[in-house]
């Protein structure tokens, strides 16, 4: 599996507690969004809201998609109101980017974000041009990741062949699905507790172990420096 690690062409990654430490907080500032999302448009007081919201999440992927099977709300202006936060939290990463810009063939970020979102996130972290591709859940149709349709519309868009391909992740249920498509799969996992996300759902903690997941890590800079240096022996 190493060997097919270094041997990788394309490179896919998630963004939100991938591309950014999660103790920066900010993807708490999205769930937060979404919780006033839902309050508001439903009328509910905070806690029920955030039942529903989290019950959405668990079972459709995204609280997005539950809104939309059930309520019907226009898509953009929900991603511009969750998306509304402030970045001044993240940082450069000039090692970071030199690990994804020195891998070789294509860089793609997959997000179950808009892909704004994901422009703002890459660029406050100095990772602007270092990504090929950046997919938003705008362009699946926003069929969201661990949903089938997302990775086919990956796969079959950006003509990548899993079995050349990685896959890097903070959750391991979206992991699932790239793995059972033959994509070496990275965990990336904190040490942020995440008891409060539904079972199943939640970012990964260091120790976790899956059958879908080949290579966990707590640093995805030192992760990819080692993954194309050539093997010693
Ligand atoms: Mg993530």
């Amino acid at each position: 599996m190493k060997t097919r690690l270094r041997q990788s062409q394309e490179w896919v990654f998630d963004l939100d507690n991938t591309l950014y430490p999660p103790e920066s907080d900010v993807f708490f500032q999205i769930d937060q969004r979404m919780t006033l999302y839902v309050a508001q448009l439903l009328g509910l007081p905070p806690q029920e809201a955030r039942k529903k919201q989290k019950a959405w999440y668990a079972q459709h992927g995204t609280t997005l998609s539950g809104l939309m099977a059930e309520h019907h709300v226009d898509p953009g202006q929900y991603l511009d109101f969750v998306h509304d936060i402030d970045l001044s939290a993240l940082s450069m990463d000039l090692a970071l980017r030199e690990a994804i810009a020195a891998l070789p063939g294509r860089k793609i970020v997959f997000t179950n974000g808009s892909r704004n979102h994901a422009r703002r996130v890459t660029a406050a972290r100095g990772l602007d041009g270092v990504f090929d591709t950046i997919v938003g859940i705008e362009d699946t149709g926003f069929a969201p990741k661990p949903h089938p349709d997302a990775y086919d519309y990956l796969l079959k868009t950006l003509k990548i062949n899993p079995h050349r391909a990685a896959f890097i992740e903070d959750m391991e249920r979206n992991l699932k699905p790239a793995h059972s498509l033959g994509f070496v799969t990275i965990l990336v996992h904190s040490d942020k507790d995440w008891s409060h996300e539904p079972e199943g759902a939640r970012p990964a903690a260091a120790g976790d172990r899956h059958d879908h997941v080949h290579f966990t890590t707590g640093d995805l800079t030192g992760f990819l420096q080692q993954a194309i240096k050539p093997e010693t022996q």
